[in-house]
């Protein structure tokens, strides 16, 4: 990895150079093959700051990386949020994964003047399905981050998962749910799955367009 593809912090790559090393491991499975993607965030970190100093914080995002990075395409795409993109893993596999990487931060324990300082992270799990883009894959993964954040925190959710579809039903939000694989899955209407949906619509159920999720400001968490 070269020094301008890196975050300086935690040695992960950085946001730019992770999502062009996520839309070339999209171009090598193609369209039919199978990547599961996981998006993952620090739950109340802005206490560990408060409570701990930003050096703490620092040293807790360090720690975290290191767990995080262990397997795939690996970036920090800002603050206390991380992705990965697992080429070849379905979302089982991808959820497998988040699950190990979720009790090893819960397990973690970073040294601090005080205490030790402990930390949980959420976990959102996406799969790269026919008609995808690397935005999509990752705004289903956000949406489920979504999800693990307002169900309690300390989880993992998947976005092929019957909570994360109810919810874009009775959101209006901009998904579209459709099958793959022989089960529903969500996409974020990006215009390249709209035409999707036009081209077969018996396919396709079209939600109405808002942005989701509905409190969040319009620019969302991730701005992709
Ligand atoms: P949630 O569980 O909902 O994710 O809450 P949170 O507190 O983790 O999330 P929030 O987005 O409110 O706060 C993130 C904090 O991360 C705010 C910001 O000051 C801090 N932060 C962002 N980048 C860095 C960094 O490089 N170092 C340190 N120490 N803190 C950072
Ligand atoms: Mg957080
Ligand atoms: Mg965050």
């Amino acid at each position: 990895i070269r020094l301008a593809e890196t975050d300086p912090l935690t040695g992960l790559l950085n946001r730019r150079a992770f999502f062009a090393r996520a839309q070339a491991a999209a171009d090598k499975v193609g369209p039919h093959g199978r990547m599961s993607a996981i998006l993952a965030d620090i739950d109340h970190f802005k206490r560990i700051n408060d409570t701990h100093g930003h050096d703490v914080g620092d040293t807790v995002l360090q720690a975290a990386a290191k767990i995080l990075g262990s397997e795939g395409i690996v970036g920090r795409l800002g603050g206390e949020e991380f992705a990965i993109v697992l080429p070849h893993k379905s979302l089982e596999e991808g959820e497998a994964h988040a699950r190990r990487l979720r009790v090893l931060a819960a397990d973690l324990r970073v040294r601090a003047a005080r205490a030790p300082v402990r930390m949980t992270c959420s976990f959102g799990v996406s799969e790269w399905s026919e008609g995808d883009t690397i935005e999509g894959l990752l705004k289903r993964a956000d949406i489920a981050l979504y999800e693990a954040k307002t169900t309690g925190r300390n989880r993992v959710v998947s976005a092929a998962s019957d909570l994360v579809l109810a919810r874009a039903r009775e959101n209006r939000s901009q998904l579209v749910v459709t099958r793959a694989r022989g089960r529903e899955v969500i996409f974020w209407q990006s215009p390249r799955t709209m035409s999707l949906a036009r081209a077969s619509p018996r396919r396709v159920l079209l939600i109405p367009t808002v942005t989701y999720p509905p409190s969040a400001p319009a620019a969302s968490a991730m701005s992709i």
